[in-house]
């Protein structure tokens, strides 16, 4: 399946500027003024709180024409239709989004139809949604529904690590859990077409092998600082990882099983208040099952997600008495056509991927019950 169209370009695409620091919040007019002084900016009503009030004064007082108007929680092609038609009605210069996946998602999309520029100020590092050009789509009962793709990448990614330091611990956690799958991934689907259509190049490999460095470096170390609201340089580090190596690495070198697994698991409802990396690493532990790696590896990665209190087991992800024919029908969603399991240079199978979801979560719970692992 990989690369039936025999692309042999290869392709490299990002962000055209991202910016990282903890008064950057402070600073978003010099670098979003390239961009036109009229904005639309949508964030949810506690993000407003957080960053998005803040935000509106710093580029008021820079005299920018601000259209802003609250974020409904879901990224959804009805919120995409209904904020494009307040941006058109404002004849707005760009979009920002202010927040977390979901409303990046939607500001991404609204841009695109827009056909003006995006900003994006992340205000977690839960997820590597800011850099890239595509948006995950959900139907209003949260399930997933397709990815979508822009001409181009979000023109600002703009990062204040002071907000993210004070956001809650476990969205760093789950972007760490949505960042480990990037090397994961990639490394398997080096002669598979990318999310921009052309072959990953050597920098996205690269990419990759950094951001799991230093997760394996800093990740327990940055979600402790965050805990105490510390913007350490390890913090600083882990931000840039799941943000914009995460980003770049997977966009540009590609998703495999970890992803497929994750959108499979939409299916059962239990797992909705999961957060995207909590169920990615999962998945990620599933495809290392997957693709038969040896228990030293497997131990090398559940040690780092029970280190920064992923879930490795069904019942760490709240489903103890998951059914088989469940687990048959995520399974049967991680392999619909299209999905980016067929990246994987490797035979797949329904059944395949159903017994790694099982053979997961038997490694999670024999590292526990052989290393004595208990939450601290
Ligand atoms: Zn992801």
């Amino acid at each position: 399946m990989p690369n039936p169209k025999r692309i042999t370009e290869k392709l490299f695409q990002s962000p055209s500027k991202y910016i990282q620091g903890p008064s950057a919040i402070q600073n978003a007019a010099k670098y979003l003024g390239q961009l036109g002084k009229a904005p639309l900016i949508t964030c949810d009503a506690l993000v407003y709180g957080i960053a998005g009030q803040a935000l509106i004064e710093a580029l008021e007082k820079a005299n920018f024409n601000v259209t802003y108007n609250q974020f409904n929680g879901e990224a959804t092609s009805q919120e995409i239709d209904r904020l494009q038609s307040l941006g058109k009605e404002r004849s707005v210069d760009f979009v920002i989004g202010v927040g977390g996946g979901k409303t990046i998602d939607t500001a991404k999309a609204v841009a695109d139809k827009l056909q003006v520029p995006s900003a994006i100020l992340p205000t977690t590092a839960s997820t590597d949604a800011p850099c890239s050009a595509l948006s995950v789509l959900y139907t209003a009962e949260g399930a997933f529904d397709q990815y979508t793709f822009f001409n181009s990448n979000p023109s600002v990614v703009l990062v204040d690590t002071s907000v993210i330091a004070k956001a809650p611990p476990r969205f760093l956690a789950a972007g760490m859990g949505d960042a480990v799958a990037t090397n994961v991934e990639a490394r398997l689907c080096t002669h598979s077409p990318n999310f921009g259509g052309g072959l990953p190049t050597e920098v996205s490999v690269a990419i990759g092998e950094k951001c799991e460095e230093i997760l394996f470096k800093y990740g327990r170390q940055a979600y402790e600082a965050n805990k105490a609201h510390a913007v350490t340089p390890a913090l600083e580090a882990v931000i840039e990882a799941n943000t914009l190596l995460s980003g770049l690495g997977f966009e540009s070198g590609g998703l495999a099983a970890a992803h497929a697994i994750h959108n499979g698991f939409t299916a059962i409802e239990e797992l909705h208040h999961l957060l995207h990396g909590e169920k990615v690493a999962f998945g990620t532990v599933a495809q290392l099952v997957l693709i038969s790696s040896p228990t030293e590896t497997l131990d090398r990665y559940i040690s780092f997600m029970l280190s920064v209190d992923l879930p490795v087991t069904f019942a760490q992800l709240g489903i103890p008495n998951v059914k088989d024919e469940e687990l048959r029908e995520v399974a049967r969603r991680s392999c619909a056509p299209g999905e980016t399991i067929w990246n994987m240079e490797r035979v797949v199978t329904e059944e395949a991927v159903f017994s790694a979801i099982k053979g997961a979560d038997a490694a999670g719970r024999d590292f526990i019950a052989r290393t004595g692992w208990k939450k601290v």
